[in-house]
């Protein structure tokens, strides 16, 4: 393991993060219960540091603190594209569909010094394994060429998160990412260029960003953007982003503490809470036009979302 820690540049997005540069035994995660057997994560920690973030806790893993240390400490499995490829060339291999970033986003900004997502890639476009993936970072533009290649051979789907349209709530939510405008940028140009491609309306958080307002105008946008699909859940706090999340609350929405303390006695929002979330998504999705998708013919599709899809 190399740590490296990246210096004060000008334009350097990443500047004084702790990066840890760790060559990966295995790059495939099987995954139990969800609509996907398998997983890929090419980074650990991420950049972005939403307040949500419901990975925070793969940080235990490696005796990080995922409160104080996810976007500062991060490590990069810098041979991830190889190591897949072994996995790949395997005689067992039944190219199942493969997930991409689901504890890290895939297109944070040292994906465009290390470029192992496109590695990751092409290495499945060469080994005809679909596969779905999940970003919040316009920066999956830069694969568009990758993608639609993959798209031919085996299928794949992308997902835009986008929690809010409102600029300042999401800097406030999701200090680091990119505004929302530039990711419905993004989903547009996947769309055009025949990417199956998804908005994730995800997390919804009670109280701030569960409005029907707000709901109406991502499910509305993402559509006019060319999602075929806006999918949604409701905020999930466990033991290390709860932590995160009402830090977040004590130092930027104090009012909401108690109502939050009361909501969320464990980690998820009550029925009718979660429930009424689900009434206005669906309420925003019969009321926006579905958008005229002509994605690329695959031979395989991959047309699956995280968590629950519409
Ligand atoms: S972009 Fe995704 S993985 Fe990264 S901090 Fe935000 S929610 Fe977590």
């Amino acid at each position: 393991m190399r740590a490296v820690t990246l210096l004060e540049q000008a334009g350097n997005p990443v500047a004084g993060n702790e990066v840890v540069e760790a060559p990966a035994k295995s790059l495939l995660n099987r995954v139990d219960g969800m609509p996907f057997a398998w997983s890929i994560n090419c980074y650990r920690g991420c950049f972005h540091q939403c307040v949500f973030c419901y990975a925070r806790r793969t940080h235990a893993y490696l005796n990080i603190d995922g409160v104080t240390d996810w976007g500062s400490k991060i490590h990069v499995k810098t041979n991830a594209p190889s190591v897949l490829r072994a996995e790949l060339a395997k005689r067992s291999w039944r190219h199942e569909t493969v997930a991409i970033g689901t504890v890290t986003d895939p297109y944070q900004p040292l994906e465009g010094r290390y470029k192992l997502t496109r590695g990751v890639l092409e290495a499945l476009r060469d080994y005809h394994t679909p596969a779905a993936l999940i970003t919040r970072s316009p920066l999956v533009v830069r694969d568009i060429d990758v993608l639609q290649q993959l798209a031919r051979v085996a299928g794949v789907s992308v997902s835009v998160s986008i929690a809010t349209l409102d600029e300042a709530l999401a800097r406030e939510i999701e200090p680091t990412v990119a505004p929302p405008r530039q990711r419905l940028r993004a989903v547009r140009m996947l769309a055009e260029a025949g990417i199956t491609v998804h908005v994730a309306l995800a997390p919804i958080l009670p109280l701030i960003t569960d409005s029907p307002e707000n709901i109406a105008a991502v499910v509305r946008a993402a559509r006019e953007a060319g999602a075929s699909k806006v999918w949604h859940n409701t905020l999930y706090l466990h033991e290390v982003t709860r932590d995160a999340f009402f830090g977040y609350l004590r130092e930027r929405r104090p009012e909401l503490l108690a109502e939050y303390a009361s909501l969320y006695r464990g980690k998820y929002a009550p029925a009718h809470v979660a429930s009424g979330v689900d009434r206005r998504v669906r309420e925003a999705l019969r009321s926006s036009p579905r958008p005229h998708v002509a994605p690329i013919q695959t031979r395989a599709p991959a047309q699956i979302s995280f968590f629950d899809e519409r």
